[in-house]
This record gives structure tokens, sequence and C-alpha cells, in this order.
């Protein structure tokens, strides 16, 4: 294992990103623009992160050749997906600094020990419990009550991997919906608006966070993110201490995004943690063009040992995600006053998948 040296990386070097979709492009784009290169690695020879890369190697996860090579030409390697596999993550560690530490992954990678991750921290989630068959999914049924959702431990997103049992609903159908996969069965929160906190950490453990952010989602999805986001200064100021505190229990290096639910409790509102992404976050990509840091320039100066920028926002800000064919309508943007088009390259529009989005800046 390497020793974290926190030297900056001088401009020139190379920072290797294991992903190639459009955070890795953002990525990229980012490190290009303070004199970083970046080398993409991922098996998709498609991926569109390669099209803004110095290097890129189009290899499986699992081919320890190309991941020596890879290791070989990177002073440190990154991420910008979660489920980066364990071997993968490990062997690259044996060669080059990997950032965050892979450790975290096994903590993200399952949600049954991020809940109790998150539990330890003494930080509120929705009531959960473990499911590894029939006979355990009614008796958490009878302690969480209805309605629940089902959700899968590994490899769940947008929505995939969960199944609502609603109130008098049949909990032996959820069951069968997830074909035996280890699960949580997470009560139902309803809450008032869901909010996210994007937080860098750096090589020397400072923190810099974004403003709360407000997510509105269409079928699972992100669609809209809004800043500031509608809660109360002291809401606001718990979200951000939540998302520094589990950065810190992390000993974390770079970009981390917190989803929370916001819950009204009679007159007050409580925060209740949803979810860790140990990455770059759709929610921050507002930061792109609304702040004077983005979210992938902070994480890119917290991997390269680099002092963390203090963000400023620059006015109100939304930013909406064009998902499949919505991304055909890009020209009706280009007009439109104060927004900023993106458009990821992907080719042509597949239904419920990310193709670009528009972030529009009001100054206040
Ligand atoms: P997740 O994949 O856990 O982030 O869930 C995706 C979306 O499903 C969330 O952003 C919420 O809109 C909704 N959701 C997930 N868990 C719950 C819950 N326990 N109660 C209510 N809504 C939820």
């Amino acid at each position: 294992m390497f020793k974290r040296d926190n030297a900056p990386l001088p401009p020139g070097s190379t920072i290797g990103i294991l992903g190639g979709g459009q955070l890795a492009r953002m990525l990229a784009q980012a490190a290009s623009r303070i004199g970083l290169n970046c080398h993409v690695y991922a098996p998709e020879a498609d991926s569109c992160a390669f099209d803004v890369v110095k290097r890129g190697t189009v290899a499986a996860y699992a081919d320890q050749e190309a991941l020596a090579r890879f290791a070989k030409d990177c002073a440190v390697v990154t991420y910008e997906f979660e489920n980066v596999p364990a071997q993968t993550a490990s062997f690259l560690s044996q060669r080059v600094p990997v950032l965050p530490d892979p450790r975290v992954l096994a903590t993200t990678q399952d949600r049954l020990i991020e809940k109790e991750f998150i539990d330890n921290l003494e930080i509120a989630t929705a009531p959960y419990a473990a499911v590894s068959d029939a006979p355990q999914l009614f008796e958490a049924v009878r302690k969480i009550g209805l309605p629940a959702i089902l959700k899968t431990r590994r490899f769940g997103y947008d929505g995939k991997g969960q199944f609502k049992i609603d109130a008098g609903g049949d909990p032996a159908a959820a069951w069968r919906a997830v074909n035996g996969a280890a699960c949580i069965l997470e009560g139902f929160v309803p809450f008032e608006r869901e909010v996210s906190v994007v937080v860098a950490r750096g090589r020397d453990g400072s923190l810099q966070s974004f403003e709360v952010t407000e997510n509105e989602h269409r079928d699972h999805i992100l669609k809209v993110s809004r800043v500031p986001a509608a809660v109360p200064p002291a809401v606001a100021a718990e979200a951000v201490r939540i998302a520094e505190s589990i950065a810190t229990a992390f000993d974390y290096v770079g970009v981390l995004a917190v989803e929370m639910f916001v819950l009204r409790d009679g007159t007050a509102q409580r925060v209740l943690v949803n979810e860790i992404a140990p990455r770059v976050h759709n929610s921050g990509h507002w930061t792109i063009d609304g702040c004077s840091v983005s979210q992938f320039e902070q994480h890119i100066r917290a991997v390269a040992g680099w002092p963390l920028a203090e963000p400023v926002r620059l006015g109100r800000v939304e930013m909406i995600n064009l998902i499949g064919a919505e991304a055909a309508d890009y020209g009706r943007w280009l007009t439109v006053p104060g927004a900023s088009l993106h458009l990821y390259g992907k080719g042509d529009p597949v239904p419920g998948r990310k193709m670009g989005h528009v972030t529009r800046v009001q100054i206040d």
C-alpha cells in the first residue's frame, strides 16, 4: 500500500480515472483546465470520456496486464462510479495511490453496510432491516410497517433494484421481484423535499462543502436540481454537518455526495440520510456554470493534493437533466438567456439515459 503523499502533483501530471461515462468526461475537462492530464480506463470502447482525454485504455476491469500499464502511466488513480470491483481497486492500489481510498467502496457498495456505518456516526436514516429470505421480509414488515421499500443491497441506482410495498400490499410479490437477492427493507419516508450536499475533502483533511442542493426526481431519475434549496438555515447547516462528518469518518480524499430527505416533524424539520455516493454527483453539476469552482475541479484538486477552493455561488441556479430523447431538443436551449448547454456525446438517445444537462443561472 502507498503512504499518502501530501506533495501536490505538478501541472502536466496524469490522473487515471476508472470508468468512462459523463462524470469521467467532466472530471477530465476540469483537469485539463488546470493543466493536468487524464487517462481514462473503461471496458466500453464507445465511452464518452474517451473523446476528451489525452490517453485511454479500453480493457476489462479484470485485465491485470492492462491495469498494470495504466497504473504505470498515472500519478494517482480515481474513479467515477462506486461499483469498481474490489479486486481491481486492490490490484491498482498496490502500484499507485488510489483516491478516495478503496475501503470506502466496501461500505458504499452495500446498502446494509452503508446504513450501519451511518448509524454508528449517530446520523439518522429511514428505519431499515436486513432481509435475506421471505420469513425475514415478513418479520421486517412487522417491525417497520408499510409502506416500505425493498432495496437490493448491491448494484442499485436510479431506482433500479427497488420495490415499493404499499400499505396492504403483498410482501411476497416484492420478494419474488428481487429474485433472491440480499436486500434491506426501508421504511417509506414521507419527505417534504430531497436535498444533497456535495463535499470535498483534501489530502490534508480540509473540507469545503457546496451549498445544499434541492433535488426533484422523475421516474426515480434526477430531473432538476435547484440552489439555494428552500430549507431554513438550521436545516442547511445540519445537512452540511452530516456530509462533512461522513467525509471525515471515511478519512476521505475527493468529492463525496450525500443524498438526504427533509421530513416535517410537527413544526420542526428533520434530516435523514438516504444514500452516500463516493464520487462526483449529478446533483453537483450546477457547480460548473453556477459556482466559482466546480465539483469536478474540487475532486481533481483533492486527489492531486492541491488546496481546495472556497466555492462562491454566482446566483440562483437550476440544473435540468436532458434524459433520453429530450437531448434531441437541445437547440431550444441555445438561445435561452443565462442557460448553458452540456451534451455528453453519447450518440443516439436511449430512454432513461442521461444525455446532457442545462444550467440556468440567474444573478440575484
Ligand atoms: P435511492 O436509489 O435509494 O437513492 O432512491 C432513489 C429515489 O427513490 C430517492 O431519491 C427517493 O425519491 C426514492 N426513495 C428511496 N428511498 C426512499 C424511502 N425510504 N422513502 C421514500 N422515498 C424513497
